[in-house]
């Protein structure tokens, strides 16, 4: 199973996390919100040879942390995933929202001149201005969307520009996800959680509980779990197989 996005130094026990998912055999690339988190992210997950840490200002807080993108352009060689983030145009962030862009634009020069990231993108309520920005820095790597809820146009211009999905059991439960999802060609697309932030009914959900994604995945595409999750590692190894081929020591 893969987690493409959560948060596992987010859980009041990220070690204990780490170790449940580990046992299971899952994949996971675990997204940080601030440059400064990213090192102690990295020492936690170290011994984990199937779970990844990713360089990230979220956009809900690039407006305090402006300062630590000069932190990210000195840890940016240091790995191969970057996230989260992107832009939020939501009520609450529009008043930030030329400081998430600066952050957001600084970060995927930096990419693009690093040659290429495998990167982890928020783009709530921004679809069409995060989709403008990976045009313009096309040279950034590979996006993969996550949690994407943009109209049909900025999807297919999205699809257009080569994007991946990373998709979840909340987008899975509603409609509008599932309407988005059967849009999206099935070999772009990825399970996440959002994890420690998502919660199913009372319950919160793990990083495993992408198992449920891929049993709504089945559903929606008609195709047995089985071979839904052959379908999901595949497309994970043709993900990593991006930055494979930039980097021949790449190791997942
Ligand atoms: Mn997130």
């Amino acid at each position: 199973m893969i987690d493409l996005h959560c948060h596992l130094d987010l859980f009041p026990n990220p070690g204990k996390v780490a170790n449940e998912a580990a046992a299971r055999g899952m994949y996971i690339l675990s997204v940080t919100t601030t440059p400064s988190a990213w090192s102690g992210t990295n020492r936690l997950l170290r011994d984990y040879k199937k779970i990844k840490p990713a360089l990230g200002l979220h956009p809900e807080i690039a407006h305090e942390r402006l300062h630590e993108l000069e932190l990210f352009d000195s840890l940016l060689c240091k790995t191969d995933y970057v996230g989260e983030i992107g832009l939020d145009g939501s009520t609450r962030f529009k008043k930030t929202s030329k400081s998430q862009k600066k952050a957001f634009d600084h970060i995927l020069r930096q990419c693009e001149n690093a040659g290429g990231k495998i990167l982890s993108i928020h783009s709530r309520n921004a679809a069409a201005s995060v989709i403008d920005s990976l045009e313009t820095r096309n040279g950034s790597g590979l996006p993969v969307l996550h949690w994407f809820s943009g109209n049909s146009t900025d999807l297919k211009r999205a699809i257009r520009i080569g994007c991946w999905f990373s998709v979840g059991p909340k987008m899975l439960s509603s409609k509008k996800g599932c309407s988005i999802i059967k849009e999206i060609p099935i070999d772009r697309i990825i399970t996440e959680t959002d994890s420690p932030f998502t919660r199913e009914g009372n319950l919160p959900l793990y990083p495993w509980s992408v198992e449920q994604a891929e049993i709504q995945l089945s559903r929606l595409w008609g195709i047995p779990h089985r071979e839904v999750r052959a379908i999901l590692l595949t497309n994970f190894r043709n993900l990593v197989a991006f930055k494979a081929a930039t980097y021949p020591s790449y190791s997942y």
